[in-house]
């Protein structure tokens, strides 16, 4: 596997080898090495390109194990996205046993609320109901060090803009975010102008 060439432990690896994932797409050769280092990343990247594994991989690898609250939070358009986003973490986490959560409308609450109580290391969910488990303090936020915004520009077009941005005041701010959008319109540019610290861009 030429993942070897990326600080990743073997676990992820053979995951990786598992998922017949051995050469890293174009998007994950120039996102994986900033993402380990932590930087915050804004990616202009389609879908297909690989662009999960692109924040997964470095998040699965970041992640402590032995921390019991939420560290990395996704914020996706749609519950069919969520659900596979989750999957993907799973499947790259299964051998470190990272443990992942999608939220989203349309979803029982009360469900949601008893996974969220248990063991997660990564929450995905969509705007709107990532905001009411906030609201009800079903989310612990005091350890999510790692956000990803993906599909920015579809989000904005669906009008989760105003929610995005009141997620993004609840996180701490010590944290590391990527910004993952097909296009970049003036909403994108926004807010990774206010949220953001000194992105590295990257255009594949
Ligand atoms: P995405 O753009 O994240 O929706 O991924 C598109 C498809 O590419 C998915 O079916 C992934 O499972 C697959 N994929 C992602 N990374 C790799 C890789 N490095 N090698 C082979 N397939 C991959």
């Amino acid at each position: 596997s030429s993942f070897y060439k990326y600080k990743i432990s073997e676990d992820i690896i053979k995951a990786l080898n598992g998922l017949e994932y051995y050469i890293p797409t174009n998007v994950q050769a120039k996102v994986i090495p900033s993402a380990l280092e932590k930087n915050d990343l804004i990616v202009k990247a389609q879908t297909g390109s690989g662009k999960t594994g692109a924040y997964a991989i470095p998040i699965c690898e970041l992640i402590e194990w032995l921390e019991n609250k939420p560290q990395a939070l996704i914020l996706t358009p749609t519950r069919e996205l969520a659900v596979q986003i989750k999957e993907d973490f799973i499947n790259i986490g299964r051998f470190k046993r990272v443990k992942a959560t999608a939220i989203y409308g349309g979803h029982p609450f009360s469900v949601e609320k008893a996974e969220l109580k248990q063991k997660t290391h990564v929450v995905v969910g969509t705007p709107g109901r990532v905001m009411d488990h906030i609201k009800k303090g079903t989310l612990t936020l005091s350890k999510m060090n790692y956000l990803v915004i993906d599909e920015a520009d579809r989000m904005f077009d669906m009008g989760f803009a105003s929610q995005v941005e009141a997620i993004l005041k609840e996180l701490p701010g010590e944290r590391m975010t990527m910004l993952f959008s097909a296009t970049m319109n003036d909403e994108v540019k926004s807010i990774s102008s206010k949220h953001m610290k000194d992105p590295i861009h990257v255009d594949v």
